[in-house]
């Protein structure tokens, strides 16, 4: 094998740099040649690419976001756009191309795997850790880290105006981040996509589970963690309705994008690092049309179309600890 090709793709996440790192590092130990496409797949489809060396990735493993850009391309789900890509990676004489992203990502690649007879590998690149085999996926540890570190200065300022606040974190479709956020943080409550039944039932269980609280410790602060795209209308529509509902003054608080940035802490550099170099020993072992991942802290290579076609399961105790043992509804005094 002479040449690969690594991009990075769909939402950025801390550690993908560490990522890209290790593959240019791993690559140069077989010597293999590295490029690496600039905005996701808008890099094969327009042919925009640079050369990447080692000296081009040092100093990068403890930088956010990724030297090779992002960028949704719409247009890359269709046939026509797929086979220009094909012809292009054949020009340049790629053999191998890595892509580091969240799902979307991973059917790009299996899209143009339809039209190219090059390997196509995938590593699981998201801030949402919602990849089936993967048990973690790069930028979901430092999300977490920084939603955990928001909430606890919300924290301060819940306790010292005794308020409600209900703050809203990524997870696109799933209650990861919002999960391991509220339980590290000690949030009373959680709203979690896996969990939830209709938004009545559940502001009548906020409702309970406030009453309950405020009449056990006075009136403390009161915070709810709530993943994004749950609540119709937002977590400022849930804030209104409660502080009406309640008569408890609750202020919404969005975490966005700030979730998606900073420095990579050490778990998501070592996964990344890990996986980097593994996609690069997976692509020179003939494998096409995987992702790799991680499980039981064991490198592992999965079928792509298994990325997407699973749906991966929140950890049941942590939900157990998070909505049974600690909830104040269902705690004896
Ligand atoms: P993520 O990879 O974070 O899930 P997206 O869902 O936005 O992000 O997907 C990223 C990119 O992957 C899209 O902009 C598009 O270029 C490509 N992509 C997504 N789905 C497909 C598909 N079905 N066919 C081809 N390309 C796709």
């Amino acid at each position: 094998m002479k040449k690969i090709a690594v991009l990075t793709s769909g939402g950025d996440a801390p550690g993908m740099n560490a990522c890209i790192r290790s593959v240019v590092l791993t690559a140069q130990r077989y010597g293999i040649d590295v490029i690496g496409y600039l905005h996701g797949y808008n890099g094969p489809l327009k042919q925009e690419y640079i050369d990447l060396n080692a000296s081009d990735v040092a100093n990068i493993i403890q930088r956010g976001g990724t030297v090779l850009h992002s960028a949704r391309c719409l247009e890359f789900k269709t046939d026509e756009a797929a086979k220009t890509a094909a012809a292009n990676l054949d020009e340049l004489g790629v053999e191998a191309l890595l892509v580091i992203g969240g799902d979307g990502s991973f059917r790009g690649a299996a899209h143009l795997a339809n039209f190219w007879s090059g390997q196509v590998i995938g590593l699981p690149g998201t801030i949402d850790n919602d990849i089936y085999g993967s048990d973690a996926t790069i930028g979901f540890y430092t999300a977490v880290e920084t939603a955990v570190s928001s909430i606890d200065k919300v924290r301060d300022t819940a306790d010292a105006f005794e308020r409600v606040f209900l703050i809203e974190v990524m997870g696109r479709n799933a209650g990861f981040i919002g999960l391991a956020a509220a339980v590290a943080s000690s949030a009373d409550h959680i709203l979690l996509p896996e969990l939830f039944r209709t938004s009545d039932d559940e502001m009548q269980n906020i409702m309970n589970h406030l009453l309950c609280a405020r009449e056990r410790h006075g009136n403390n602060s009161y915070i709810v963690v709530v993943t994004e795209n749950i609540w119709p209308g937002g977590v400022t529509a849930l804030a209104d309705e409660l502080s009406k509902k309640s008569g408890s003054e609750s202020r919404p608080v969005i975490l966005g994008h700030v979730q998606r940035g900073g420095s990579p802490v050490t778990q998501d550099r070592l996964l990344a690092t890990k996986l980097g170099a593994f996609a690069v020993e997976a692509a020179l072992a003939g494998e096409t049309n995987i992702m790799v991942g991680e499980q039981d802290m064991q490198v592992v290579t999965v079928p792509l179309e298994k990325t997407w076609k699973k749906q991966k399961a929140l950890d049941p105790y942590l939900v157990k600890v998070a909505t049974d043992l600690f909830d104040e509804t269902k705690i004896r005094t």
